[in-house]
């Protein structure tokens, strides 16, 4: 059997490698190293994949996701709602910018945004939610989008997890993950579904007067060159990772079939067992692109499994480990214990098992025979 990895770069890579080396030979050679013809090749095409009108390339996903918010003409002072177990970038940008975050619950069984608490935790001063698609899943949107209406709110969702899942409406119409709200954003790190060979990040909008907006202000706040209209940053996506990410985005649909592949036949190994919840997928298939694999534990240590798991040469991941509302730069006064009841649970009891696009049979076999093992051995 292949060494377990966590994610598997390297032989993801193996197929592609000559398109990749004759792409970056070509980048070299032109000395197109800054918004060269790769990085609107790569914008065009995934406009395209993604079947929306704007797709603005930018340094990474947490400026993607301040770049959104500086869009939307906030003032200092205005609630940002997001949730409580997700990775930091969200609250560190609506910090960043002197909004306030207010963070809610998530459901315990699709872990994305709980719909009361969203509900409850809207007030005046609301002005954006953030969805979150965490692990790969869309969030509810048919409801954070009812809510946005109702109050008024604007949506930016944050698809780092969940780039090519589809959501189905009621009505039965879909669309991609992140081109639902009024902005989506993604991170291509490398370990992310579509993953660059370094950084990279994209804001992706229908709206054509945000487009403008956002394009200049990951450019300066530049329209022409050296006048300043509006306060910007400086955030591009390099044509080397625009030309790896536009060979990439070809095989995204395998690589995400492949991931949901495993995740099934993980299920079929690990379901029905007591000490285990293998995850909920709320909509169809398409709607989860399993970035992660996440089981919720029960009734064990979980520090046991992970050490079992170690001694085995499986590796596995906690994401994550410590809610946002209990991390040291986010505690606040406004926060209530008693709000968080599912991300305090989860962030005891989640762990990630391997999941990538490389994975074959015989690996996910062994682990989920050696966490049946684990389990055994406890009663
Ligand atoms: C990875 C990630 C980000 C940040 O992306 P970077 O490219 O690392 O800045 C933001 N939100 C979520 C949910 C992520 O998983």
């Amino acid at each position: 059997m292949k060494k377990i990895n966590m994610v598997d770069l390297a032989n993801q890579y193996k197929p592609i490698a000559n398109k990749i080396h004759d792409a970056i030979n070509n980048i070299i050679e032109n000395t197109s190293f800054i918004n060269g013809p790769s990085v609107s090749s790569f914008q065009k095409n995934l406009e395209s994949y993604l079947e929306v009108k704007h797709v603005i390339p930018c340094a990474n996903g947490t400026d993607a996701l301040q770049v959104a918010l500086m869009s939307l003409d906030l003032e200092p002072g205005d609630e940002i709602i997001t949730v409580d177990f997700t990775f930091a970038s969200t609250v560190e940008v609506i910090a960043l910018l002197n909004l306030t975050p207010i963070l809610v619950d998530v459901d315990p069984d699709t872990f994305n945004i709980n719909i009361n608490s969203l509900e409850s935790a809207i007030t005046k001063k609301s002005k954006v939610i953030i969805p979150v698609h965490l692990f790969g899943q869309v969030a509810n949107m048919e409801e954070v989008m009812r809510l946005a209406k109702k109050h008024n709110l604007s949506i930016i969702e944050d698809t780092a997890q969940a780039i090519g899942a589809n959501y189905k409406f009621d009505d039965g119409t879909k669309k991609k993950a992140g081109t639902i709200g009024n902005i989506g954003t993604t991170s291509f790190f490398p370990s992310k579904n579509l993953g660059a060979y370094g950084d990279g990040g994209a804001i992706f909008t229908n709206d054509d007067s945000l487009a403008i907006k956002i394009r200049g202000i990951v450019n300066h706040g530049m329209y022409k060159r050296y006048h300043h209209d509006i306060v910007g940053i400086n955030s591009r996506l390099d044509s080397i990772q625009a030309a790896i990410l536009d060979i990439k985005l070809k095989y995204l649909d395998d690589y995400n079939h492949s991931r949901k592949k495993s995740a099934l036949k993980y299920t079929n190994l690990l379901k029905n067992h007591p000490n285990i919840i293998t995850p909920f997928i709320a909509g169809d298939e398409d709607s989860h692109v399993f970035h992660q694999y996440t089981l919720i534990l029960k009734d064990c240590v979980r520090d046991d499994l992970v050490e079992y798991l170690n001694l085995n040469k499986i590796p596995c991941g906690i994401y994550y480990p410590i809610p946002l509302h209990k991390q040291k730069a986010y505690q606040n006064k406004r926060f209530n214990e008693d709000d968080f009841t599912t991300t305090n649970l989860l962030s005891k009891s989640v762990i990630s098992l391997p999941m990538h696009t490389e994975l074959d049979d015989d690996q996910i076999e062994f682990i989920c025979k050696k966490i049946n093992f684990f389990f055994n051995g406890l009663k």
